[in-house]
């Protein structure tokens, strides 16, 4: 199993799409391993789109981000990285495919509903940026005979 973070952004709060996200993840079998409504800050934002500080675009990506809270998910399952990364779609709502999250529900680079991490090496790094220890919950499930088949 593995666990993955999704950002629930600013844009799918204000649009009331917070439910229908989260229904999607969890419909296709996904499981909720956390899940809380935070405030970003300048600093942590400076660590989780360091990859971006050189962007034009940077400073109005974190305002953006800063501008109503998110709400934070951690989501479990076999590569869960992978398939949450591949249903969010490509990061310009405007290129990503029909039936992807950010396809479906954005025509924007910027207000593109969801952030998902890229691989399951920065998704432990990010998941341990947003949540304590505790924040994240281990729990039995009864239905994983039916969902995966043992493959
Ligand atoms: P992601 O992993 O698909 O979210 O994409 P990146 O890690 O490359 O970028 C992080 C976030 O920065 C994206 O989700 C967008 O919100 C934003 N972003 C990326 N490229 C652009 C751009 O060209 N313009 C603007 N305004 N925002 C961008
Ligand atoms: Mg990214």
């Amino acid at each position: 199993m593995e666990k993955t973070l999704v950002l629930l952004k600013p844009c799918t709060l204000q649009r009331g799409l917070v439910g229908e996200v989260i229904n999607r993840f969890e419909k296709r079998g996904l499981r909720l391993a956390g899940m809380k409504m935070m405030q970003l800050t300048d600093a942590i934002l400076d660590e989780h789109y360091a990859h971006l500080r050189e962007k034009s675009f940077f400073r109005i990506l974190k305002d953006s981000m800063m501008s109503t809270p998110v709400i934070a998910c951690c989501f479990e399952g076999i590569e869960a990285v992978n398939v949450v990364r591949a249903m969010a779609g490509a990061t310009n709502g405007r290129n990503a495919l029909p039936g992807t999250i950010r396809g479906d529900y954005c025509m924007s680079n910027q207000q593109n509903i969801v952030h998902t991490s890229d691989s399951l090496e920065n998704a432990k790094i990010e998941l341990a940026r947003f949540f304590k220890p505790e924040e994240i919950f281990e729990y039995e499930s009864s239905n994983l005979g039916y969902l995966y088949a043992l493959d």
